[in-house]
């Protein structure tokens, strides 16, 4: 179903500079013109595995922009799901005190959470 370009994009194995733990740094240095030897000194890399990289960049930096955005989504569910949460705790203490008023309302936003839950998850970016 999900036909967006796999995490194997960046060819693993071929690029030892894609899988540096520090590749964010190493991306920075690079396009701030940073020369080659010095900065393969810094992390432990070739100069021209640096170099072959640097047609990667604009890659890498994409999905760095993807993850962001994921993760942003992920925090934004995480919300989602805590605001259920307090709802059902609520919705419970209401019903205990026989509230019908603030039962419904509870049940009604509990209800706009889920739709709208559901709504973001069926989205083409909204799944990995
Ligand atoms: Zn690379």
């Amino acid at each position: 179903m999900s036909h967006q370009k796999s995490k194997s994009g960046l060819r693993p194995g071929l690029c030892t500079v894609c899988h540096h733990p520090a590749l964010d740094d190493i991306n920075l240095a690079l396009m701030n013109g940073m020369a080659l030897r010095p900065l393969g000194a810094q992390y432990g890399l070739s100069p021209s595995a640096l170099s072959r990289h640097t047609k990667h960049i604009g890659r890498a930096l994409a999905e760095n922009r993807q993850r962001e955005q994921e993760a942003q989504f992920n925090a934004y569910l995480d919300e989602l799901e805590l605001l259920k949460v307090r709802l059902d705790r609520l919705f419970r203490k209401a019903e205990d005190a026989h509230s019908l008023h603030i039962s419904l309302g509870c049940l009604q936003e509990s209800l706009k959470i889920i739709t709208l839950r559901a709504r973001l998850t069926q989205t083409p970016n909204g799944r990995i």
